[in-house]
């Protein structure tokens, strides 16, 4: 009988694990991703509701309790959450999963102390789920504004975070080595305090690579986890979780890479560069912020035969993506050639302008990435940044500046730019912007809603 559940369960798990990769499947395309979530979402329901059948399973009530408090809590926070708060939340639900990794890794770790492979392997994973989970949560409050974005930087730091990992790992070979639970404890301080130090000298800008490898970490402690499980009494759960690790290690480990080359930051160098760590020196902005009416910028745009609008973070606050559709539209009924410049990192998560601009029905044809709109701009008579800022920073060319050798959108090629923006505050990297004081360019103030809803007004009189 009892094999005959396991068997099933077995099933069950195999059928999970292919929907979760038809669901990944689909995640690689904006138009099927919305399937995608939904089959992931299938998958790992299949998965949870399967696994208390397992034989040998016990403590219910426990399971019951974690079960509901986990569910209600992340049912409640995903509905309340703002869009432009997504990232602190993907990275407290990630650092969740390393948090538990590390957390599975330590019950496996009290179990099987005498048996070394299998403990090797949880060892393993209790070190990258605590990283990750520390990681993530530095990343949750830099990203909440309740730790500074900026590096936090303590003198001699790859040093004293090199001997605190060695120290760390040390620590957690001997517990395994004189069979020592007592060990495990400053094992887990040392590690959690590692993942910590390597997340605060990074900067908010590069927080995207941050998440992404955080994330991958989560999967592969999973996954170790996983492996050791398989030699314990529940070893078919232990074969589902190798399998849903490997699948977010290597698909966060991508995810990473190409955040990365976004950035154009080797993963090194997010990590132990402190990039952004100093301010920026002997660098005076030259020219004034020169103010214009929305009366003047709806004539200027009606007279175009090119405009490029180049959405970021600030769209996403003032939700002025069904605004900026509106426009769009009206300009194109006026024979303007309209296309949208997408920054890969704008906003505050990955493809944040993608899937704003598809929620307001802008379809896809009319979104352009860097490399192919950058030859662009030179030619085009009007360009709208509508709440970007970091991502149209041209000191991203500036040799010393915190925002050095991130590709940018060069906007300030244009033979108009208009910046939307509510007044004088920086962007993510809180660095100033020279842009804005262009001689090509003019601010026209306001809350993006309201400054769009403006411009369609004064449009339409035309
Ligand atoms: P930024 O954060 O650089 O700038 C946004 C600008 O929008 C601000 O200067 C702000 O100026 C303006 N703004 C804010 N609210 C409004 C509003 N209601 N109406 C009009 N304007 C508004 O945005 P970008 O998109 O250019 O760059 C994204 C940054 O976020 C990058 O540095 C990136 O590295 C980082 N990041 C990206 C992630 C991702 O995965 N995409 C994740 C985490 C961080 P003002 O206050 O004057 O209005």
């Amino acid at each position: 009988m009892t094999a005959y559940v396991a068997d099933v369960i077995n099933a069950v798990y195999v059928v999970a694990v292919i929907v979760f990769i038809l669901g990944l499947r689909a995640m690689s395309s904006p138009t099927t991703a919305r399937r995608g979530i939904l089959y992931a979402g299938v998958a790992m329901l299949l998965a949870v509701a399967v696994t208390p059948f397992s034989p040998h399973l016990s403590n219910f009530a426990w399971i019951a309790l974690g079960v509901g408090i986990g569910s209600l809590a992340g049912w409640y926070w995903a509905r309340v959450v703002q869009m432009t708060a997504m990232p602190q939340m993907v990275a407290v639900f990630n650092g969740m999963g390393g948090g538990a990794a590390a957390a599975i890794a330590a019950v496996t770790l009290l179990g099987s102390l005498a048996v070394h492979a299998t403990a090797g392997l949880s060892l393993a994973g209790a070190i990258i789920g605590s990283i990750s989970f520390a990681g993530s949560m530095i990343a949750f409050l830099k990203l909440q504004g309740w730790i500074r974005s900026k590096p936090i930087v303590i003198p001699g730091r790859q040093v004293i975070n090199t001997a605190v990992l060695v120290v760390g790992v040390a620590v957690g070979v001997v517990a395994l080595w004189k069979v020592s639970t007592l060990w495990l404890l400053p094992f887990y301080v040392l590690l959690l305090s590692y993942g910590a130090l390597l997340t605060l000298p990074i900067g908010g800008a590069d927080m995207p690579v941050v998440i992404s490898l955080t994330n991958a970490l989560t999967g592969i402690a999973v996954a170790l986890d996983g492996f050791a499980l398989v030699n314990g009494p529940l070893g078919d759960a232990g074969y589902a979780m190798v399998i849903a690790g490997v699948l977010v290690g290597s698909a966060g480990s991508l995810l990473t890479l190409l955040m990365a080359r976004a950035m154009n930051r080797s993963i090194s160098n997010v990590f132990f560069g402190a990039f952004g760590a100093q301010e920026e020196e002997g660098t005076t902005i030259q020219g004034s912020l020169k103010p214009i009416e929305a009366s003047d910028v709806a004539v200027m745009l009606s007279y175009a035969s090119s405009v490029i609008i180049v959405p970021g973070y600030g769209l996403a606050v003032a939700q002025a993506q069904g605004k900026v559709k509106e426009l769009a539209d009206l300009l194109a009924q006026k024979d303007v050639s309209v296309k949208f410049a997408i920054h890969p990192v704008a906003g505050r998560m990955p493809g944040h302008m993608n899937v704003l601009l598809a929620e307001a029905g802008v379809s896809y044809d009319k979104l352009f990435d860097r490399d192919e709109i950058n030859p662009e701009f030179p030619s085009t008579d009007v360009v709208m940044v509508i709440g970007a800022n970091d991502v149209v920073n041209p000191a991203a060319h500036r040799q010393g500046s915190p925002l050095f050798g991130m590709p940018i959108l060069d906007v300030e090629s244009a033979k108009n730019v208009i910046v939307l923006k509510r007044g004088a505050g920086k962007g993510f990297a809180g660095i100033e912007n020279d842009l804005f004081y262009r001689d090509n360019t003019r601010m026209l103030y306001g809350d993006a809603a309201d400054t769009l809803t403006k411009l369609v007004q004064e449009l339409k009189k035309l």
